[in-house]
């Protein structure tokens, strides 16, 4: 699976986001960053 590394943030109540490096959308699971990865910037892995 394809992997860009998420900025971490942390909001005032101690939750935490993921930010996407290269468009910065922000995501609360990890899980929904790693499929909008997949989704919007899969090809950036697909011809590595
Ligand atoms: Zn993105």
């Amino acid at each position: 699976m394809a992997v860009l590394k998420a900025i971490k943030i942390k909001d005032r109540d101690g939750e935490i986001f993921f930010r996407c490096p290269r468009c910065g959308m922000v995501f609360r699971k990890s899980k929904d960053y790693i499929r909008h990865i997949n989704k919007s910037h899969g090809h950036l892995f697909r011809k590595a």
